[in-house]
C-alpha cells in the first residue's frame, strides 16, 4: 500500500472520515491555479483541526493549511501532501473587543463590529480571506494592518500543544509575523479590539474604502492573490510603492502566457483564463529583474508560492 492510502486509512481510522483525493487546487484558490493535492481536508472544528494536524505530524506526512488561499500561489504539480482547509467559524462582540474563531471571513467580522455598534476594523474593508490568513502575513490597507488591533491569538504550536500569544510575541512587522518568519503554530483564534462607534460613521468609512479599492485594484472576480509584491523600504526607512517602480520599469502590457500585469496596477498579476504558476512565476522573476535592473531595489513577493513539495506549518 502506498503512503498516501495508509496515511488516509489512518485518518479515517482517527477522525472517524476519510480526506478527499486529487482535488484541484485551482477551485480553493481566489489566482484559479493549482493542479492537485493528494489528501484534502476541510476542519470545522478545532478538534478536526487538532487531530488532523497531530496525525500528520506523527506520520510524518506533510501538510499545510489555509484559510480563503486568496494569498496563496499554489503549483502546476499540486501539493504531495494533506492539504487542511481551515473552516473553524464563529465571532462574539464583547464590550470593546471581538472574539473569532481563525476561519472566519474579514467581512463578517465587519458586519459583527456595525451591529455591536464597535468601530476601530473599517480598514479591513474589501480584503478577501480568513483572520487566520490575516494573522500570518500582518494583512492591512490604508495605514492600518491587523496587527494594530490584535489582542491576543491562540495557536496550535507544532508539538500539539496550544499557546496564548500576545501582538508583542507576535511581531508583527509590514506584511509580517512571527509566523511566517518560521515561528510555526496555526491560529486557532484572535482577539481584536476596538472602540465603541458611531455606524453610520463606520459605514461612511468603508464605503469610502470600498470605492478607492474599486478605482484601483481589479475589478471583483478577477483572478489574483491581491498585490503580488510587497512595497519596498528606502534607505530612510520611507516605503516605495511596487506597482509605481513596476510601472517605472515598463512592466505594464507584460504578460507569460495567460499571466499578465493588470493594466490599471501594476502590482497585480491577473490570470487571464489558463495560466498556471509556471507562467506567474516567469512573469514574477521578469519584474523582478527588470525593477532590480533600473532602481537597485529588490522586490519581495507578498504572495506565497506553495511549492508541491511543501511541508507543515
Ligand atoms: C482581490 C484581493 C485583494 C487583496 N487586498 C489585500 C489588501 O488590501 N491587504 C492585504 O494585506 N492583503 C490583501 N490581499 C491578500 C489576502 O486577502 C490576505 O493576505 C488575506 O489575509 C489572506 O487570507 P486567507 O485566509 O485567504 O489566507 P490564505 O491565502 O489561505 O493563506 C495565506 C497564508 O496564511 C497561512 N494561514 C492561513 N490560515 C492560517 C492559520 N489559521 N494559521 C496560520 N497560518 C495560516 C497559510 O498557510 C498561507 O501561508 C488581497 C487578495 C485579493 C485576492
Amino acid at each position: 500500500m502506498d503512503r498516501k492510502t495508509l496515511f488516509r486509512e489512518a485518518f479515517l481510522e482517527k477522525i472517524g472520515t476519510s480526506p478527499s483525493e486529487n482535488v484541484p487546487l485551482s477551485a480553493l484558490s481566489s489566482f484559479g491555479i493549482g493542479g492537485p493535492a493528494d489528501l484534502f481536508f476541510e476542519a470545522r472544528t478545532e478538534g478536526e483541526l487538532e487531530k488532523a494536524v497531530a496525525l500528520a505530524v506523527v506520520e510524518e506526512y506533510p501538510f499545510y493549511v489555509i484559510g480563503g488561499g486568496n494569498n496563496v500561489l499554489f503549483d502546476d504539480a499540486g501539493y504531495r501532501g494533506l492539504l487542511i482547509r481551515n473552516r473553524l467559524e464563529g465571532i462574539v462582540g464583547e464590550e470593546g473587543r471581538i472574539r473569532v474563531l481563525s476561519g472566519t471571513g474579514l467581512p463578517a467580522i465587519l458586519r459583527e463590529a456595525l451591529s455591536a455598534g464597535l468601530s476601530g476594523l473599517e480598514f479591513l474593508a474589501g480584503i478577501p480571506g480568513t483572520v487566520g490568513g490575516a494573522v500570518y502575513g500582518n494583512a492591512g490597507a490604508y495605514g492600518w494592518s491587523i496587527g494594530d488591533v490584535l489582542e491576543t491569538a491562540t495557536l496550535l504550536c507544532p508539538g500539539g500543544e496550544r499557546q496564548t500569544m500576545t501582538r508583542e510575541a507576535l511581531r508583527f512587522g509590514y506584511r509580517d509575523s512571527a509566523l511566517k518568519q518560521g515561528g510555526g503554530g496555526i491560529v486557532l483564534d484572535a482577539v481584536l479590539s476596538c472602540s465603541p462607534g458611531d455606524t453610520q460613521t463606520s459605514e461612511a468609512k468603508i464605503h469610502d474604502i470600498l470605492e478607492k479599492r474599486r478605482t484601483k485594484h481589479p475589478p471583483l472576480g478577477t483572478a489574483c492573490a491581491g498585490s503580488y509584491f510587497k512595497n519596498s523600504c528606502s534607505a530612510t526607512g520611507e516605503r516605495i510603492m511596487a506597482g509605481q517602480l513596476l510601472e517605472q520599469a515598463g512592466a505594464r502590457g507584460l504578460a507569460v502566457g495567460d499571466a499578465a500585469v493588470y493594466e490599471k496596477h501594476c502590482n497585480f498579476i491577473i490570470n487571464k483564463g489558463n495560466a498556471g504558476s509556471r507562467d506567474v512565476l516567469l512573469l514574477a522573476e521578469e519584474l523582478k529583474e527588470r525593477v532590480y535592473r533600473k532602481f537597485g531595489v529588490r522586490l519581495e513577493e507578498e504572495v506565497i508560492h506553495l511549492r508541491a513539495d511543501a511541508s507543515g506549518q
